[in-house]
């Protein structure tokens, strides 16, 4: 079982559409992550943010870093022990297929959280913990992350 597996996604009429994502989606790293991006190496810009984990990404990923102007494609065998970057399963040593996870198609069973960027803030939803259903959303405004930020990679 991965570390904590999760989904990174957009809004969209009917639900999301977003990357798998297969490290360290517990909110308690997740949300930092999402609030640093956004803040500091996006200014604020979200579709660029969402233009780089979706679009740029296909793929989806192995986990997700601070700085997304540096290398982020897969290392093989696999990334060194500490890599804290993002590492893509598209680029660099590995080249798989486009993966889309809609809200029909995310599974309580293996993926444990799904975040929604949208142009307010996260929306995060998890699993019960026997990953027999998805729980009800909760809402995090991008203005609650102004304050203390995890330090770049
Ligand atoms: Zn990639």
């Amino acid at each position: 079982m991965p570390n904590h597996p999760s989904i990174i996604a957009r809004p969209t009429h009917t639900g999301f559409h977003g990357r798998y994502v297969t490290n360290d989606g517990h909110p308690a790293d997740r949300i930092p992550q999402l609030l640093h991006l956004y803040h500091r190496a996006y200014r604020h810009d979200l579709d660029a943010m969402l233009d780089f984990l979706i679009d740029q990404h296909p793929a989806g990923w192995s986990q997700i870093g601070t700085d997304p102007t540096a290398d982020c494609g897969w290392i093989n065998p696999c990334p060194p022990r500490g890599d804290r970057g993002f590492r893509c399963y598209c680029h660099g040593d590995r080249s798989e297929p486009e993966g889309l996870v809609t809200e029909v198609t995310a599974d309580p069973l293996w993926d444990e959280w799904i975040y929604v960027l949208r142009p307010g803030g996260i929306t995060v939803t998890a699993a019960t913990p026997d990953g027999g259903a998805w729980l009800k959303p909760e809402f995090v405004a991008w203005s609650d992350g102004g304050g203390p930020c995890i330090a770049a990679a």
